[in-house]
């Protein structure tokens, strides 16, 4: 896209100021139009924003980036902060039956308890014929639960995809199309290297707010204007002009785009017509509540840990300070993160601090005995209600548009992301294709 700031070109309000909507901020100031971006939260990012935990500063939700992240991998090198990549070779730790196993070769995987040695052969079988599939949109006509069970057996269902299921999609792990845990499996399968299938993790030192502050400065520096602490409470349309209102301020432009998730983005303008406002609600919704903890020591050498013991209370343990440099990072502390991924009407969401903490510490001792409290330098808890949208069968049949029948708004956010799971990478790519899409409409192609 070519620079060509003319004051002519209508003025673009973008509600958001995560990834996709500055990225997509970034995109149409390049094309010439006079971009501003509307964020509720004091400081920008939104999922991928940072915050203070003990002494440390770091992500609020654990990112890493991997080798086939090329669309951000592209962003970073246009900021020029590609080359800045750490790159590790990581460890993934399997809990099952009240135990921890390794898996990170093909030994460990033969030695795997809970699956037969038939079960693994279609295991890796399932794998490898998914990560072949080039186009998942086939895919989403049948669930999950069915694909997997009819490649993998039953057993293996029941013991392990369906443990996984649930460990990121809670209890709509039965919604789920066969699309969603084919584009887990791809986007896992890259980042394994060549012939060694290595997992390669890679992060920008400083975390996702080093990536922020080079962005909105870039951002800036091209002309979009950023506002933050501004929370839209409506878009209303006028003759000429669509006005966004938030309790602090009343600004007026001549396009919108919301990128907020779709319960939200709905909720924000009341002239959508009652098939918009239907087609946004039925988008089914996962949340998260993920703790951060500051330990004084490792709890183990594993990045990521799956657990299939359902009784456990999060579903998976990343221990950043595995793949980050924690010397540099952390003050030679160690950060770990525990997820667990809820329905958006789960009561978790409303349980106090002291609950989660309580539970989760449980588990996790439960998990490694020797854990002390005193160990524990820091717990904090963070959720987000809306974070993705459940790939549910034929879901890309029954998603609405990025235009709307309001003239001049659009809702571009990552329900639009298919046949692919939430990544960066794929939030930048539809920053992207939303630019495309938004600038090939203003031509009225
Ligand atoms: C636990 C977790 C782990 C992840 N791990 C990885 C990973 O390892 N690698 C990876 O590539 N990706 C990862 N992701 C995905 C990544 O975070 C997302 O793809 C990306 O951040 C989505 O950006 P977004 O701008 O679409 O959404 P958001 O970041 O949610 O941005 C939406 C913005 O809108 C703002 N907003 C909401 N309501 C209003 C309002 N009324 N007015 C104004 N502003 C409003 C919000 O404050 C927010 O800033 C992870 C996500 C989670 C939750």
């Amino acid at each position: 896209m070519s620079k060509d700031i003319n004051k002519e070109r209508p003025s673009v309000g973008v509600v958001g100021g995560g990834m996709l909507g500055l990225t997509l901020a970034l995109r149409l100031t390049q094309a010439g139009y006079r971009v501003t971006v509307i964020e509720a939260a004091s400081n920008l990012g939104g999922l991928v924003s940072s915050w203070q935990l003990g002494s440390i500063s770091w992500d609020r939700y654990y990112h890493v980036i991997m080798l086939s992240d090329l669309r951000l991998r592209s962003l970073l090198e246009e900021l020029a902060i590609e080359a800045l990549i750490e790159w590790r070779v990581t460890k993934t730790n399997f809990y099952t039956g009240q135990d921890l196993y390794p898996l990170n070769n093909a030994w460990d995987y033969i030695r795997l308890p809970a699956l037969t040695l038939i079960d693994k052969v279609r295991l890796a079988a399932t794998i490898v014929y998914g990560s072949r599939i080039k186009k998942g949109k086939k895919l989403e006509a049948i669930s999950a639960e069915k694909w997997l069970t009819q490649l993998s057996g039953k057993s293996t269902y029941q013991n392990l995809w369906r443990p996984l299921l649930r460990s990121k999609l809670g209890s709509n792990y039965s919604k789920a199309s066969a699309a969603y845990i084919w584009s887990v499996i791809r986007r896992f399968y890259a980042a394994r290297r060549g012939g060694m299938k290595k997992e390669m993790f890679g992060y920008v030192p400083g975390g996702y707010q080093k990536v922020l502050s080079v962005l909105e400065q870039r951002a800036l520096s091209e002309g979009v204007t950023i506002k933050t602490g501004l929370r839209v409470s409506s878009i209303t349309k006028g003759i000429n002009e669509l006005t966004v209102d938030s309790k602090e301020d009343s600004l007026k432009f001549d396009r919108i785009i919301d990128t907020c998730a779709s319960p939200i983005a709905v909720d924000h303008c009341k002239a959508l017509s009652e098939d918009e406002i239907k087609a946004h609600s039925q988008i089914l919704y996962q949340g998260i509540i993920c703790a951060s903890l500051i330990l004084t020591r490792p709890l183990g050498k594993a990045y990521l840990t799956y657990i299939t013991d359902e009784t456990i209370p999060f579903t998976t343990i990343i221990e950043m300070s595995t793949l980050v440099d924690s010397a540099v990072e952390f003050n030679g502390k160690h950060l770990v993160y525990l997820p667990k991924y809820l329905p958006v009407d789960d009561p978790l969401f409303a349980a106090a601090d002291e609950v989660i903490e309580a539970r989760f510490i449980a588990g996790l001792v439960r998990m490694f005995p020797d854990l002390k409290r005193s160990e524990i330098l820091a717990f904090k808890i963070s959720r987000t209600r809306h974070v993705v949208a459940v790939a549910t069968q034929n879901y890309t049949s029954k998603l609405p548009s990025m235009a709307t029948s309001v003239p001049g708004l659009y809702i571009i956010n990552s329900a639009h992301i298919v046949n692919a799971s939430l990544s960066v990478d794929e939030t930048v790519n539809l920053a992207n294709t939303g630019a495309e899409y938004f600038l090939a409409q203003e031509a009225g192609v």
